[in-house]
């Protein structure tokens, strides 16, 4: 049975059936499901990117010096989990499938966007990219009004997978030095770690997996002075949360038990996450640059940063002081809730939000619940989803649960829709 529908049978005047917001991991393995399992065609498809597909994702990687994947090499944006072994296979580049002393291999960084930008090419994906940013969404009768920067986008159904979105924070003590430009977050889009200077001195604020591997990269150069700032133990974890999280069955009820969008939930998703935590390749590595002396740890937590000069002045708790030429925050995303688009949504539109603003979804679909308690036309994937699917859902294995429920619900209302316009 030919599952495609295309735009005449539709009988609406919408551009597009499905439109993307977002063209990270979330949107790209949304795209691969949706035109793998034939429901639309590529031209009745959008996805609204202004950084290119993956580029956001690639560029953190970058940043921070990730040259492995933590998660294994099942988990990538195709459907089929042994996609990326075969890619490897077929290009004999098996030597980038990382040993685990637990577990599968993982992936080199390079392996797994090679092969993301194979299927990209495979599902033609530039081609339906609009290069812009989504500014506002709103429901009309039987569709979506997407707002961009490069104008309005009518579309049948709207599938938000927007990352964190920009959101990322700062210790109290640098609020100013931010503004001036003399404090930075690895996060930020403007952070080049090539740029730092070989024989420049650097902070580095934080003691997770970010800062850690951070940290390790800039101390490859013999010249340059590298002072982790860390003030807690470190803490090692193969993963970000329990595997139990994984399998997305079992565990998820105990979050479903609780209201939607709700604290308690929010409270269960942090607490089940390993927030912090470096997987052992990692704290291997860093162990051996403090042994070398290639790192220096400061244990205390900086207190005040002033500038000096072109130099930053970094005071810590226990009187030490530090001048650096660069002091870079690893201290993690902020609020998956406080991007850009979500805080619009959150005081613009007919959605329903609850804690901290985050958005009431259904349980088995996803969609995104409108004040008067029905299912909207927008679904969410991605880490705004983790009171639904909990700690796993920003991560790779979460874009594949997303899409199986998603699409799931796609399959069944674009039948629906096409019975109804045969009629
Ligand atoms: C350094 C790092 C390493 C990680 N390693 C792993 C790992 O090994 N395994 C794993 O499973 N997970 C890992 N993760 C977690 C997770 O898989 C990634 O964060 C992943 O990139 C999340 O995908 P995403 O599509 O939700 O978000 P993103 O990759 O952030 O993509 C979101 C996209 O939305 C776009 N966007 C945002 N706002 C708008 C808007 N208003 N309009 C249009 N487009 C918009 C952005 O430009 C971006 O391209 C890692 C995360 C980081 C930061």
């Amino acid at each position: 049975m030919d599952r495609r529908m295309s735009m005449t049978e539709t009988n609406t005047d919408t551009d597009t059936v499905v439109t993307i917001v977002g063209g990270g991991v979330h949107g790209v393995h949304l795209a691969v499901r949706l035109l793998q399992a034939d429901l639309i065609d590529r031209h009745e498809l959008r996805i609204v990117d202004p950084a290119g597909l993956l580029e956001s994702f690639r560029r953190k990687c970058r940043q921070c010096g990730m040259v492995e994947f933590r998660s294994p090499l099942v988990h990538h944006v195709a459907t089929d989990p042994f996609s990326l072994r075969d890619f490897a296979r077929a290009r004999g580049r098996e030597n980038e499938l990382c040993p685990t002393t637990v577990g599968a291999e993982r992936p080199t960084a390079s392996l797994f966007f090679d092969h993301a930008e194979w299927l990209c090419d495979r599902y033609d994906l530039e081609s339906v990219r609009l290069d812009a940013r989504a500014t506002d969404i709103e429901e009309a009768r039987r569709s979506v009004e997407i707002e961009t920067t490069q104008g309005r986008i009518a579309s049948q159904w709207c599938l938000l997978a927007v990352g964190h979105g920009h959101s990322f924070t700062y210790p109290e003590w640098a609020t100013e030095l931010v503004s001036a430009r003399s404090v930075t977050h690895v996060w930020d889009p403007a952070f080049d770690p090539d740029a730092i200077g070989e024989t420049s001195s650097v902070g580095i604020v934080g003691g997770g997996i970010t800062a850690a591997q951070l940290a390790t990269t800039l101390a490859q150069l013999p010249g340059r002075d590298v002072v982790l700032f860390a003030r807690s133990p470190f803490y090692v974890e193969t993963l970000e949360a329990s595997t139990d999280w994984m399998h997305f069955s079992g565990v998820t009820e105990r979050l479903h038990a609780h209201p939607p969008a709700s604290q308690a939930r929010e409270e269960l998703v942090a607490d089940a996450r390993y927030d912090g935590a470096m997987p052992p390749y990692v704290f291997r590595r860093l162990r051996r640059a403090l042994e070398q002396e290639r790192i220096e740890l400061e244990r205390s937590e900086i207190t005040v940063a002033t500038e000096a000069g072109s130099t930053v002045v970094a005071t810590c708790r226990d009187g030490s002081a530090f001048c650096l030429d660069e002091l870079v925050c690893a201290t993690g995303f902020g609020s998956p809730y406080d991007g850009k688009l979500f805080r619009h949504l959150r005081q613009q539109s007919t959605l329903r939000t609850g804690y901290r603003g985050a958005p009431v979804l259904d349980d088995d679909t996803l969609r995104w619940r409108r004040q008067d308690g029905t299912p909207s036309r927008v679904a969410v994937s991605g880490v705004a989803a983790q009171q639904v699917l909990g700690p796993f859902a920003r991560n790779v294995i979460g874009a594949r649960r997303a899409g199986e429920l998603i699409v799931g619900f796609l399959e069944s209302e674009l039948d629906v829709g096409k019975q109804e316009a045969r009629l």
